[in-house]
């Protein structure tokens, strides 16, 4: 009796802010379906190829000759120069090394100190949804407010002028960008990044803009809001990595850019949680830059997965939006009448598919499942076979 009070009594020591929070919605499938067997998994977003070859040698040798220190805070130089260059290669802006990068652990920690570093308690940042789970708790551990603006399907999922016009108010700090998006994998063209970019300059915002799947662009190039004018690359915070066009997950190297003061910002974050990215780590990353191949090959197998999945799940009776980037396909599955928590929950028990439901990305998610397409086209096509059997259980017809 006095044991349960006391954890009763430490549970009331949590923090509020997080004990507001919930779990990510994404691990609660993936836990269950590990118990499983004969699962396949539609779930995590993380690309099913083995880091390429030359960034685990490079990997090695550095475990090898003892590279097992701290590097500087900021990360290797040699990387920043590296990703430096990439940066002005792939989106047209020059990010000094010295200055305007810094090297962090994963895009997730990038997100977290580009949040902390700008946000007040009272203050609100606008994340569109659906979206990525970390961007809201992240606001909420800093002390702000996220404040949600819908996105549908209607419109390409994308972030309209308008829609972000409405949610804004005295107290709007900051917009965090994703695109191309997970989960719907909707893109921004140009013009879309000019009108958003008229709305931010106007209300004088901050842009956290995740680029993660910059990369995995299949139809045109990627467009950053940072490349707009001097203006947008002053007030944007750039963040990018390793984990999904590299397949580096596990690596957990990730970056920031943007000026030089809000770099600094965040490095005071980043010395005294993190200290640095892991030095291995960094050295393999060094490596991938140059291995610009080996993405290539992955990108285009990406490529041809999105357009097996995405003609899939029509054919088997899903209306789909068509994604142009990243590596999710967002079906609607309004026609089973199901919810989406639902739709997710059957389908694993009854078909041993794991599909994320929409909801866990925010209300507008709701009505929709993501399915992740970074698995081979043979398993891609065993779990189409096995939703469409699902489908039929639940009357639903075949286009
Ligand atoms: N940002 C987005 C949009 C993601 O989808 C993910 C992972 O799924 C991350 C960030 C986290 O990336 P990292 O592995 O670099 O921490």
């Amino acid at each position: 009796m006095k044991e349960k009070e006391s954890v009763k009594g430490l549970k009331r020591k949590i923090s509020e802010r997080v004990r507001r929070i919930r779990g990510s919605g994404i691990r609660e499938f993936f836990d269950i379906a590990q118990r499983m067997e004969d699962v396949i998994s539609l779930g995590v977003g993380e690309p099913d190829f083995t880091t390429p070859w030359s960034a685990r040698e490079a990997c090695i040798y550095a475990l090898e000759k003892g590279y097992t220190s701290y590097t500087s805070n900021w990360g290797l130089l040699e990387l920043r120069k590296a990703i430096s260059d990439m940066l002005y290669k792939e989106i047209g802006v020059f990010y000094d090394p010295e200055s305007e990068i810094i090297v962090t652990t994963g895009v997730s920690e990038a997100a977290d100190i580009a949040i902390r570093a700008i946000v007040d308690p009272g203050d609100e940042v606008i994340v569109h949804e659906p979206s990525y789970v970390s961007y809201k708790p992240c606001t909420i551990f800093a002390g702000g407010s996220p404040v949600s603006v819908r996105t549908s399907v209607e419109e390409d999922f994308r972030l309209t002028a308008d829609a972000l016009e409405e949610s804004i108010s005295e107290k709007t700090k900051a917009l965090v960008l994703n695109y191309p998006n997970n989960p719907t994998g909707a893109i921004l063209r140009r013009k879309d990044l000019e009108e958003i970019a008229d709305v931010v300059v106007e209300h004088d915002l901050i842009v956290i803009s995740d680029e993660i799947y910059g990369k995995l662009t299949y139809e045109g190039k990627h467009v950053s809001i940072a490349s707009l004018d001097d203006d947008l690359k002053e007030r944007t915070i750039l963040l990018n990595g390793f984990s999904k066009a590299h397949a580096m997950t596990g690596f957990r190297i990730g970056f920031a850019a943007a000026n030089a003061e809000i770099i600094e910002a965040m490095m005071k974050i980043h010395q005294y949680v993190m200290l640095c990215a892991p030095t291995p780590a960094q050295i393999a990353a060094l490596e991938a830059i140059k291995d610009e191949n080996s993405v290539e090959r992955m990108i285009s197998e990406y490529n041809r997965r999105r357009k097996l999945m995405v003609a899939g799940l029509r054919e088997i009776g899903l209306e789909c939006f068509e994604p142009k980037g990243a590596f999710y396909a967002f079906p609607s599955i309004a026609s089973t009448g199901m919810s989406s928590e639902e739709f997710a929950r059957r389908l694993l028990f009854e078909e041993r598919v794991v599909v994320v439901p929409g909801s866990v990305f925010g209300e507008a998610g709701e009505g929709f499942v993501r399915c992740a397409y970074a698995l081979s086209q043979q398993k891609i096509r065993e779990a189409l076979a096995r939703i469409e059997n699902f489908l039929q259980r639940h009357g639903v017809a075949r286009n």
